[in-house]
């Protein structure tokens, strides 16, 4: 992707520049699209880079094509080999994809909380998956520490380790971060988004931090149970976790190496209840047709409430992680929504889009 997006992108010989070579080629160069009644609304461009166009579904394909080409380049991961990881989803469908496309078995540790979509995706690539109790960090069994322990145990094999390697937040330095720039033409005061590892705020927000000469504000969006909004609101304490959410791949309980890497530059944080990111799901489906995830759309709050910080005139960028499909069977389920006591969330003229 590195070398791709240095060749201004990687064009399938023999065809016209919009033609790619492989899943690889079409990985990133995602559009920037314009929220425009959130925008209208706000007086400012809310853009949000629609990251479910990647040809796995997600922001994590960035990712996972980094953290494999960083190991093929240093020697770690060679052919035939096995690449490993610990992950909530998105990331291990973007490996399961990468590693069908380069021909390395691809294993998956993942907590049993996650949506069946999810895991019935990964098999379907072709990954092997694993589901294990949804423990702490802390705890050895916890899944990260898992798939850890399976490629110690592998020859040929590689634990990508996307919370701390940073070949994660160095996939957004050099794409996603210039791919924003780009598309608003420098023009960007602002980038708020929620983080899992921390690669996409870390390495899209230094992009745009040193492009900029330090005037893109980067803000740190976070869901309940998260420790990070608090830890940079108290000048760096970490406090234990409580609560929870319902967006799934984001909320951290620690500073990741990723987040390390930039967590002391970031402007401000956010907090955003699950009742508004519920809302704001239903609210783009009816107001703009975008079918997108719970952290895409706790996102999108932010991005307005930043907005509104901001005041008018301002153009704010986040992330469209992913989009709804991965998760219909709970966000679109009256009884699901009803059990998490988030039904009243959704304004009465929108509860007709609830139809499993
Ligand atoms: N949204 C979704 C749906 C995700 O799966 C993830 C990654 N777990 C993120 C957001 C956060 O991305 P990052 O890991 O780069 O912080």
């Amino acid at each position: 992707m590195a070398a791709a997006l240095r060749a201004g992108k990687a064009f399938a010989r023999g065809f016209s520049s919009r033609s790619v070579d492989g899943f690889v080629g079409a990985v990133g160069n995602t559009p920037l699209i314009r929220l425009t009644k959130l925008s209208e609304k706000t007086g400012c461009n809310i853009v949000g880079k629609a990251e479910f166009q990647n040809p796995g579904g997600s922001v994590k394909d960035r990712a996972a094509l980094g953290v494999v080409e960083d190991a093929e380049r240093r020697g770690l991961l060679k052919p035939g080999g096995t690449v490993v990881e610990g992950t909530a989803g998105n990331t291990g469908i973007g490996l399961a994809h990468v590693c069908r496309s380069k021909g390395y078995r691809c294993v998956i540790f993942m907590p049993n909380t996650q949506s069946q979509e999810k895991i019935d995706l990964l098999r379907m690539l072709g990954a092997e998956v694993y589901p294990v109790p949804a423990v702490a960090y802390e705890n050895p069994a916890n899944y990260n520490h898992q798939a850890r322990d399976f490629a110690k145990n592998l020859p040929n094999a590689i634990w990508t380790d996307q919370f701390d390697n940073t070949a994660n937040a160095q996939a957004h330095y050099v794409s996603t971060g210039p791919e924003i720039w780009e598309q608003t033409e420098g023009k960007v005061d602002a980038f708020i988004c929620a983080t899992g590892t921390g690669g996409t705020l870390a390495g899209t927000g230094r992009f745009l931090k040193e492009k900029s000469g330090g005037k893109t504000q980067i803000w740190l969006a976070d869901p309940p149970g998260s420790v990070l909004h608090s830890y940079i609101e108290s000048g760096g304490k970490l406090k234990d976790r409580s609560g929870s959410s319902i967006t799934e791949g984001i909320g951290q309980g620690r500073i990741t190496n990723n987040l390390g890497t930039f967590v002391d530059r970031l402007d401000g944080s956010l907090t955003i209840a699950d009742e508004k990111s519920i809302s704001m799901i239903y609210n783009l489906l009816d107001s703009e047709g975008l079918y997108i995830g719970a952290s895409s759309a706790l996102n999108v709050v932010a991005a307005v409430e930043l907005a509104q910080k901001l005041g008018p005139g301002h153009t704010i960028a986040t992330i469209l992680c992913d989009g709804a499909y991965r998760y219909q069977s709970r966000l679109f389920s009256k009884k699901w929504l009803q059990a998490k006591g988030l039904e009243s969330a959704i304004p009465e003229h929108l509860q007709k889009y609830a139809v499993l």
